[in-house]
């Protein structure tokens, strides 16, 4: 995921969203652990999930269970976390688990568009916190008060509306400073997004229907995600609301 540009990080898998398999070389390894000069790999974040895959080496194939990132003294630095204890060297070749980084990607875009929802319906409306999984399931939680819980249950159906309409979603980079004077378009829950070289900010545009600062992974098209169901909703405190959601 990182490229070094003067001192700052870029995700390459934002630069190349479908760039799922490609050369690297270790840079520092530990047993069970590895730097690379460059990943696909989205280390997670604001509640989303990391990518897992597979590093091909010399000696075989170890699986990828996660990234930690560590502040080094060069900026951050994304460890690769691996299934066994070997210490890697050399050039490799890393694979990211596709089927796992586009079920995440479409639940975090899902979120994206509850989150307008909501924010549309109970204006002003922040989100407290969020959770995607790599299996499927994901919540949200909201702070609002005096709000029926049936009406937060029915909120898929505009969901899937929106799915099935198979809206374009574009990222864009703007300056901080414009992003900070739009009223909701810098919100809690999103995914902290990376610095760029030159200071700019990355927004995920939902056409027409959300648009927020977000550095997490997500779908090119609605469409590409399968209906979700909003499983439960649970009062968490006196004013927060936990939505349940999943894929179905
Ligand atoms: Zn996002």
């Amino acid at each position: 995921m990182i490229a070094r540009v003067t001192g700052m990080a870029v995700y390459l898998c934002h630069q190349q969203p479908e760039l799922y398999e490609h050369d690297a070389a270790v840079v520092a390894a530990a047993p069970g652990r590895v730097l690379l000069d460059r990943s696909a790999f989205h280390p997670g974040g604001g509640g989303q999930v990391s990518d897992s895959g597979w590093i091909e080496h010399a000696g075989g194939v170890v699986a990828v269970t996660g990234v930690e990132i560590v502040a080094g003294t060069g900026g951050d630095e994304f460890w690769h976390l691996l299934a066994d204890e070997i210490e890697l060297g050399g050039e490799v070749l890393v694979r990211v688990d596709a089927a796992r980084r586009v079920r995440v990607a479409a639940l975090h875009t899902d979120s994206h568009v509850l989150n307008a929802l909501v924010f549309e319906r109970f204006p002003g409306t922040l989100v407290t916190g969020a959770q995607i999984n790599a299996d499927g399931t994901g919540r949200m939680d909201f702070d609002l008060s005096a709000v029926d819980n049936d009406v937060l249950r029915g909120l898929d159906a505009g969901v899937n509306d929106v799915i099935s309409r198979g809206v374009e979603v574009h990222s864009v980079y703007v300056d901080a400073t414009e992003a900070g004077s739009t009223e909701g378009l810098v919100r809690s829950l999103s995914v902290a997004p990376p610095p760029t070289p030159d200071g700019k900010l990355r927004l995920i545009d939902i056409e027409g229907v959300d648009r927020q600062a977000c550095g997490g992974t997500h779908l090119s098209n609605t469409a590409q995600s399968a209906p979700i169901r909003i499983t439960k909703v649970e009062n968490k405190g006196k004013r927060n609301r936990r939505i349940r959601f999943e894929l179905t």
